[in-house]
């Protein structure tokens, strides 16, 4: 039993990096079989599989909660190996969070036991965490020595993958000390290391970060021979992560070499939005509003700022909800141990933080609101913008995709005429009164837009087809009806409209389509004669 409760932890091993999924499957079974056989260790063991999992996961809480429970049957069973590899992981979690005292007081604690058990790998790669900390804390002469010790342990006993990693991250102290020299020896050191190693990634990172100080050099060409090739390896092992840092320095480099640097920063903001990364979505936001400034285009430089700043409010509030997430997970298990004196002073910490963030997060929840508005909605008609629409469109159609509607573009008939007969501030006050009609409807389930210009979309849930007609005849003799007219003459008509529509089941897959084929409805209208509709069904 033992024998197989050992195969499948180490199989869990060998698996979290590629599939973190299965590993934590196979070490939640490894506990499950431990538990029923009363084998401590083990148990204490696949805790630590599963925390380990979690880490790769990016699901820190949970992670945390695993560590300490591995963390508790190692110490209990006096198991060395185990407390140290339980503090450095729970020490990792802190890191990340940000919470730099508690992370250095696990990893020196790990470090003390490791006194007692001597396991080289693990104290450089402690030894290399806490550089990391020093690094973040700005304290650079520690973070060098940190790296330093670690770096030479890892050539003693020749770790390869730690030593250019190990490199990799005195390159970056280097750089960010505007030592460019020895950050591109470090970096070249790394670089030549990982090649002799299996690590594809860190090789990429490696070349990454050359072209990014070839670039700093003003070396172009270099700089892009580096990133074709990272990008080559990234590609090849379908590692979305570092791609994205990588994607944003091919950006900056495609803008000094005279190409649009816009593909490189989409491709990027896809990635980091299809695995959650949240700051670096900020970090490309912001990238994108800067570019349209540099190129004079404001209004879209706008708009990626207040997208960028939105992102950087959400990221605080996020935060400040981790770090609850944190403080009550040590909460539960300090008050399982009914360790008095602690347990006092974190009850009153988390008491302290709730208070603080709830009115920090009103603030924040309030902030947003706005902002929301003010990117989803236009400024002269108070109507959805395109933006507003499509972020209706996947709020809607998330819901009640299965059921019936209708889609129609309406345009403004001879709308040249309103503005030359009657000056542009007119017509935009005329484009007012005819959103103000559309915003208010008397209609139950629909929602209407500015699709641009004198353009506008309109969508609505109906039962039949008839009853598309009737609300499309209805939206046509409303505008009518404001009586608007086209100019001073006694005989001037009033404003019209045409309407385009399409009626069936709209979902985020056909809707491009949809709104194609509408628009050619609306075409089929103004050539008819305008002031009409004219409607057809989809058609799978
Ligand atoms: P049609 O019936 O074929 O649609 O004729 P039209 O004159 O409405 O079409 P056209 O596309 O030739 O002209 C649209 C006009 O709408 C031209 C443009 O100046 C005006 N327009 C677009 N946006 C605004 C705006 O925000 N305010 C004002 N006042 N006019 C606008
Ligand atoms: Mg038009
Ligand atoms: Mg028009």
């Amino acid at each position: 039993m033992v024998n197989e409760i050992r195969t499948m932890l180490a199989e869990s091993k060998e698996l979290a990096l590629e599939n973190p999924g299965k590993s934590y499957d196979l070490a939640v079974r490894a506990y499950e079989l431990a538990e029923k056989n009363g084998l401590e260790i083990e148990k204490g063991q696949a805790y630590y599989k599963m925390a380990y999992a979690c880490r790769v996961m990016s699901d820190y809480s949970n992670g945390l909660d695993y560590a300490f429970k591995a963390l508790d049957i190692f110490k209990e069973n006096n198991h060395i190996e185990g407390i140290i590899k339980a503090r450095n992981i729970i020490g990792i979690i802190y890191f990340y969070f940000g919470d730099y005292s508690s992370a250095l007081e696990n990893f020196t604690k790990a470090l003390e036991n490791l006194e007692i058990n001597e396991d080289v790998n693990l104290k450089a790669s402690i030894l290399n965490n806490i550089g990391e900390i020093y690094r973040e804390a700005k304290q650079y002469d520690r973070a060098i020595e940190y790296y330093e010790d670690a770096l030479d342990i890892s050539v003693e006993y020749d770790f390869s993958n730690n030593i250019s990693a190990i490199y990799l991250n005195l390159g970056e102290v280097y750089s960010i000390n505007n030592r460019e020299d020895d950050a591109i020896e470090c970096i070249r050191k790394s670089y030549e290391i990982s090649k002799t190693g299996r690590s594809v990634i860190i090789q990429a990172e490696a070349e990454t970060k050359l072209g990014k100080a070839m670039y700093n050099r003003g070396e172009y060409q270099k700089s892009q021979d580096y990133y074709f090739s990272a990008l080559t390896k990234y590609n090849k092992v379908n590692n979305k992560f570092y791609l994205i840092e990588l994607l944003i320095n091919m950006s900056l480099l495609d803008e000094v070499m005279g190409n649009s640097p816009i593909n490189n920063l989409q491709e990027a903001l896809n990635n980091a939005v299809e695995i959650g990364l949240e700051p670096k979505v900020s970090n490309v936001y912001r990238l994108f509003s800067e570019y349209y400034e540099r190129n004079h285009d404001y209004k879209n430089a706008l708009e990626y700022y207040k997208s960028y700043h939105m992102k950087e409010k959400e990221l605080e509030a996020t935060n400040l909800s981790k770090k609850l997430e944190i403080i009550s997970i040590e909460f539960d298990y300090y008050r399982e141990k009914s360790k008095n004196k602690k347990f006092k002073v974190l009850s009153e910490k988390l008491k302290r933080e709730v208070d603080e963030s709830a009115i920090e997060l009103g603030k924040i929840r309030d902030q947003n609101a706005y902002l929301v508005k003010e990117t989803l909605v236009d400024e002269l008609t108070k109507l959805y913008n395109r933006r507003g629409i499509y972020s209706m469109f996947s709020k809607v159609l998330g819901k009640i995709c299965d059921s019936t509607c209708a889609l129609f573009i309406m345009d403004i008939d001879f709308f040249k005429k309103y503005n030359d007969s009657w000056g542009h501030i007119q017509g935009d006050a005329c484009l007012k009164k005819i959103s103000y009609c559309l915003n208010n409807l008397p209609f139950e389930n629909y929602f209407a837009g500015r699709f641009g210009g004198e353009e506008f979309l309109l969508y609505m849930k109906v039962e039949s087809f008839e009853e598309a007609v009737e609300k499309g005849e209805y939206v046509r003799r409303a505008v009518e009806e404001l009586k608007l007219f086209y100019s001073r003459e006694e005989d001037s008509r009033h404003v019209t409209v045409s309407l385009g529509g399409k009626i069936g089941v709209v979902n985020m897959s056909n809707l491009n389509r949809i709104v194609e084929e509408a628009d050619k409805e609306l075409y089929l209208a103004k050539e008819q004669g305008r002031n009409r509709l004219s409607i057809s069904m989809i058609e799978e």
